[in-house]
């Protein structure tokens, strides 16, 4: 019998391990210290950032750069409709007021017109996600022009966009005031938990800094002029990252090998939409397709002992939010947005039976599915 497919799992091999043994044998303090400054060095020298600040999690790296930004109570952060909910939340959390915007279908990234007309005398910043690594349309620059016109901070939610590269061949992440990384367990790399806030502002990385470790003025000093929490990171975690660090360029390509294998296979299949992804300088993080008649593909696909998983609903519609508003785009994508199997060491035959399970679906079902649908405006 064929072994289930799950949408995700995690990859390591002996190198983890042995990093995390080394260590352990060396006379560590397991909290952040000289691993942590060589994981930050390698995601510096990577991303070409002049800072990167470790947090325990992605969902901290955003509430301390909002924090480190002075955005607290009365003022409102422009945040897309659909994104992992941790990015409204990290705003709501530092007491500012989470304003969203709709999506465009190009690149699941903010409109940049609604954008323009969300803006208040509130505002303060603009949140862009970088949707599975992609360039906002119609272009980052368009977004920094924005911000300087209307004297915004920029700020990147790259929590999946590492190995991902805008046009002009900047990191994600690193072209507004700052920019932050997640290593949760299912992003391009992983710590287990962890996040990074990638900035090239001096004052501002120390702030962070400063604000993650109590407001310690230095380390292991208690006095405190600067609030602040505990948030950081530990070498142990680091252990793991450098080790995964060095497989980043292989992860990557294979990561983009896969999506091209899922989008010839399937690219017969009417039904079937791929989002557009350049497979050239972004590094697709999630297999995203939209199709008209989700949960029955979902339920047939689960019969095949192939996992998936419903692409993030829209914040608007969460029973913690529950706003109205015109969010066509942001809402067609959490009614028909699923990602597929998409872990980085799928190999090419359990893509096919993925791509041939869902030409099954479509060929014996076709007359009762959904007629096909059509992308909102
Ligand atoms: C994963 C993710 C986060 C949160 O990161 P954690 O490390 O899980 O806290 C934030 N934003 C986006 C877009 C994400 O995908």
């Amino acid at each position: 019998m064929d072994p289930f497919i799950p949408q995700f799992a995690p990859w390591f091999d002996g190198s983890e391990a042995l990093e995390l043994s080394n260590y352990m044998k060396s006379d560590g303090y397991l909290t952040e210290f000289r691993l942590t400054q060589q994981f930050e060095q390698m995601l510096c020298d990577y991303t070409s950032s002049r800072h990167a600040v470790m947090t325990n999690s992605g969902t901290t790296a955003l509430m301390t750069m909002l924090y480190a930004c002075s955005i607290g109570p009365g003022d409102e952060v422009i945040v897309p409709n659909y994104t992992m909910i941790a990015t409204p939340n990290a705003v709501r959390a530092v007491g500012a007021t989470p304003v969203l915007v709709d999506i465009n279908l190009d690149s699941l990234s903010l409109d940049l017109e609604k954008t323009r007309e969300a803006v208040t005398p509130r505002t303060k910043a603009i949140f862009l996600v970088l949707a599975n690594g992609r360039e906002p349309s119609p272009g980052i620059n368009a977004f920094v022009e924005l911000c300087e016109e209307l004297g915004l901070l920029l700020l990147e939610d790259a929590a999946q966009a590492l190995g991902s590269f805008y046009k002009d061949g900047r990191a994600m992440g690193t072209v507004g005031a700052a920019g932050m990384i997640s290593f949760s367990v299912p992003k391009i790399i992983t710590t287990g938990q962890g996040g990074c806030i990638l900035t090239s502002d001096d004052a501002l990385a120390s702030r962070a800094r400063g604000a993650k470790d109590f407001g310690r003025e230095r380390g292991g000093v208690d006095i405190h002029r600067e609030f602040g929490l505990n948030f950081k990171f530990t070498d142990l975690q680091a252990a793991v990252g450098v080790a995964q660090m060095r497989k980043l360029e292989e992860r990557v390509s294979l990561k983009r090998d896969i999506f091209s294998i899922y989008r010839e296979h399937l690219s017969g299949i009417p039904e079937v939409y791929f989002f557009e992804q350049d497979l050239e300088l972004t590094t697709p993080w999630f297999i995203d397709i939209a199709v008209p008649d989700r949960q029955k593909l979902v339920d047939h696909l689960v019969g095949a002992k192939i996992g998936t998983r419903p692409m993030y609903p829209p914040v608007s519609r969460q029973p913690i939010y529950n706003q109205r508003g015109k969010f066509s785009n942001s809402i067609w994508v959490g009614a028909h947005g699923l990602w597929l199997p998409s872990s980085s060491q799928l190999s090419s035959s359990e893509v096919s039976r993925v791509t041939s399970a869902i030409k099954d679906f479509y060929s014996q079902d076709s007359k009762v599915t959904a007629p096909r649908f059509t992308r909102p405006d």
